[in-house]
């Protein structure tokens, strides 16, 4: 997606699709991992196409300034924790009403290394044995990742970072979303959106929020499939569900 008549076509063409909600992507990636960030024309094209037409964003970040710049277009929700956000930042996020879903649980890899090396059988019952063994595999990307020094402590600091900002974002009446990036190396449909419920508690979201954050918040207002009870997806439950298509666009191209 390189112009913002292509930016603005591609949503046109996801409305025509029925979908409950644009996702877009901003992330310029992390030290030693640069991506190509999508053009902020194109980005501020594509969030002013779907309001036009009806339809909620949530966007994707890598940083605070990605999230500023997703506030300033527009955008109604910020998804991950961006490493870190500004007090300013999150002082704009209540102001506008822009939801937050800060994925906690993919950057807490303590308790993803010790699900997969321990013996919770609980948790095995629910998981693919296969995937499980692959894991668990020293060849693995995951024992790639895990062996990595430069990324365990990347992570470690994002982790801490984004259990502050969720902290402040509860206490600057930010609404909280709980979504746990499933999908990503060890992070499991099902035990992933458990922890994150425990990880949202663990930065002092009050409890009866922690429950409205994985139900009732997760439905869009505005959107046109609301209350058909969709059940959880990726980015975020209820509304962010199975029939839904959260669309990403990247600097690249455009992704599901
Ligand atoms: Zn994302």
């Amino acid at each position: 997606m390189q112009t913002p008549d292509e930016a603005r076509a591609a949503v046109k063409e996801l409305a025509g699709r029925d979908v409950d909600l644009i996702k877009l992507v901003l992330e310029p990636g992390f030290p030693g991992h640069p991506m190509k960030r999508l053009d902020l024309e194109c980005f501020k094209a594509a969030v002013a196409e779907a309001k036009a037409r009806g339809l909620k964003t949530t966007v994707h970040v890598g940083t605070d300034e990605d999230a500023r710049h997703a506030i300033e277009a527009g955008a109604d929700g910020i998804e991950h924790a961006a490493r870190g956000l500004s007090a300013d930042t999150i002082a704009l996020m209540a102001a506008k009403k822009v939801t937050f879903t800060p994925t906690l649980t993919v950057y807490d890899f303590d308790w993803k290394r010790s699900l997969v090396a321990g013996p919770d059988e609980a948790f095995h019952g629910l998981v693919i044995p296969e995937v499980l063994e692959g894991l668990r595999e020293g060849k693995g990307p995951f024992a790639a990742m895990m062996g990595d020094d430069a990324i365990v402590k990347g992570l470690g600091m994002a982790f801490h970072q984004g259990l502050s900002s969720v902290e402040a974002a509860s206490r600057a009446g930010v609404t909280i979303l709980a979504g746990s990036d499933a999908g990503n190396p060890a992070t499991f449909h099902g035990p992933s959106l458990i922890h994150e419920l425990e990880l949202l508690a663990r930065a002092h979201v009050p409890l009866a929020e922690v429950l409205m954050a994985a139900t009732s918040r997760g439905q869009p207002a505005r959107s046109k499939n609301a209350g058909t009870n969709r059940g959880g997806g990726g980015g975020g439950p209820g509304g962010f569900g199975l029939r839904s298509l959260a669309i990403g666009f990247t600097g690249g191209g455009l992704s599901r």
